[in-house]
């Protein structure tokens, strides 16, 4: 299947472009980016022409940040191609749903993509609670923003989410793997002075969880859930749900991984002609940014 990856950068350069390249499903037929390019692949600054000059290419796949993807994946549903989003799906709820509905109309496939999901142990938790009840929960979600997205301003903008963007992440496996859902209480947001999205949070939730993310960790980064049933199962997620630990005894692992599960994933999805939109994380956020106190924090600077 040949597939179109718009917004060359970070993530589309770090995982993207090796795990379409080591699949035997996918062709890389075109790139879409003002400026980035991928060796030896057809570059376009412009989706519309890109659409236009490639009626052969199914699948487009957006890498860009949240705020500007809504009208590439417009463009891509009216043009008739498959669409996947990175994540978050959207820079808002409406906007998601406004495309869920164009996809539909358009009977093309929509896949709102969670790679976090896709981890190793992510499958193998999810197993270790079914049918159980939760007796608590605790996520610890603490990187360091400027190894993980040096320079890029748009984080810190208005629909970047802030600490939420790596923090989504968490909510996105905690929302695959509960045995019921949970909803948020309260929580405490800390933004910096001179920024518009947090930098901390600490959240609370319903059945006794709560999430510490922390976008300045130096040294250890941390991304880490334990989860234990009123019948004493204690499941620990490790390296940001790439181990699983049930009563501390590590579990076999997923055979894929992040980004080769999100394009076999959509290869099935392609065939079958079923969208996949779940956005559980989402609401998550959009309530974490509806109902948490705020604290100002120290500037921010790169
Ligand atoms: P990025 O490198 O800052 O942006 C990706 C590319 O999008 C840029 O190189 C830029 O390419 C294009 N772009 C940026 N702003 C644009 C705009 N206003 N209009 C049109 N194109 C624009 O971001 P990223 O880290 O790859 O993240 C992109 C998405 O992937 C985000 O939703 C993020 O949450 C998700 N993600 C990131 C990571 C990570 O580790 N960074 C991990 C997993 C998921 P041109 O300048 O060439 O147009």
């Amino acid at each position: 299947m040949k597939v179109a990856l718009v917004g060359i950068g970070k993530i589309a350069v770090d995982q993207h472009v090796p795990s379409i390249g080591a699949s035997d499903e996918w062709e890389l037929a075109a790139t879409v980016s003002r400026s980035g390019t991928v060796d030896g692949v057809p570059s376009y600054t412009e989706i519309d022409t890109m659409l236009a000059e490639n009626p052969d290419i199914e699948v487009v796949s957006l890498c860009l940040p949240p705020v500007p993807r809504f009208d590439y994946a417009a463009a891509c549903i009216k043009a008739g191609r498959h669409v996947m989003l990175e994540k978050p799906p959207g820079a808002t709820l409406a906007e998601v749903h406004a495309l869920q509905a164009m996809a539909n109309d358009a009977g093309v496939v929509l896949f709102a993509t969670w790679h976090s999901r896709m981890a190793k142990g992510v499958a193998a938790a999810k197993a270790a609670l079914d049918g159980k009840i939760l007796e608590s929960a605790h996520i610890d979600w603490k990187e360091n923003v400027r190894k993980w997205h040096p320079g890029q301003d748009w984080v810190w903008e208005p629909g970047g989410m802030g600490v939420l963007d790596p923090g989504i992440n968490a909510l996105s496996i905690l929302t695959e793997i509960l045995p019921a859902p949970v909803h948020l209480r309260s929580g405490v947001l800390e933004v910096p002075a001179n920024r518009q999205t947090p930098v901390t949070a600490e959240l609370k939730f319903t059945g006794n969880v709560t999430a510490s993310f922390d976008w300045l960790k130096e040294g250890e980064q941390l991304w880490e859930m334990q989860l234990t049933a009123t019948d004493g199962t204690a499941v620990q997620l490790k390296d940001g749900g790439n181990r699983c630990l049930v009563d501390g005894e590590e579990q076999p692992e997923a055979q894929l991984g992040e980004y080769p599960g999100l394009y076999a994933r959509m290869a099935d999805l392609a065939r079958k002609g079923q969208s996949d939109v779940d956005l559980a994380p989402m609401v998550h956020v959009s309530d974490i940014m509806t109902l948490c106190e705020r604290e100002p924090a120290p500037a921010f600077e790169w």
